[in-house]
């Protein structure tokens, strides 16, 4: 980890603790039943490694799908390409979508009603970080990690330029980083 570029938000001890008790209410909410998890690459993949495992008592099911955003990379347009659908049908399961952050909210909505247009029962949202203050709707994850204020973060799945995916800490990326 260059701590140079980064300052640590929350350790890996602070997430392996915050992602089991989010587990612990994913269990609680829907015990004995089945569940489609479904991870948005690419940057879910480690918090979703993490939080099926600690889940128990739920009969879980795996998917994935991977979507871009139009416009630019600081700005979305609200219009999401999928570059990776789900190989799985949704139809009649209940679904809980798995996202590292969620920011203006315009990816994540686009996602639930599409999920629901395809006939899923229920769609939960669950977010490992929140930025509330970008939001441009009104959707509100179901189950949030940490909201955090308006930062660049990278570490635990999230990249900046496919950089620092790796990290296992949540770091705020210093501004130079990107500003160079
Ligand atoms: P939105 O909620 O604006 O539709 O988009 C969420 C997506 O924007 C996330 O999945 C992530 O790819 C990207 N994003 C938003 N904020 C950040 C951030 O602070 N760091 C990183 N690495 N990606 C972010």
């Amino acid at each position: 980890m260059n701590l140079n570029e980064v300052e640590i938000l929350y350790t890996k001890e602070q997430i392996a603790a915050r992602v089991a008790e989010l587990a612990r209410q994913i269990s609680e909410d829907y015990a004995g039943g089945d569940l489609l998890v479904l991870g948005i690459l690419k940057g879910a993949f480690i918090f979703m490694a993490d939080l099926v495992r600690e889940i128990e008592g739920v009969n879980l099911q795996l998917d994935f799908m991977s979507v871009s955003s139009y416009g630019t990379s600081s700005e979305s347009s609200g219009e999401v390409r999928i570059l990776k659908d789900l190989d799985s049908s949704v139809e009649g399961k209940h679904v809980l979508v798995v996202e590292d952050i969620i920011d203006t909210g315009l990816t994540l909505r686009y996602i639930r009603d599409l999920l629901l247009k395809r006939g899923a029962l229920s769609v939960k949202l669950c977010c490992f970080l929140d930025k509330p203050s970008r939001r441009k709707n009104s959707i509100t994850p179901d189950y949030t990690g940490y909201t955090i204020p308006d930062h660049f973060v990278v570490g635990y799945g999230l990249d900046y330029a496919e950089r620092y995916r790796d990290y296992s800490a949540v770091c705020i990326l210093q501004p130079w980083v990107y500003e160079k």
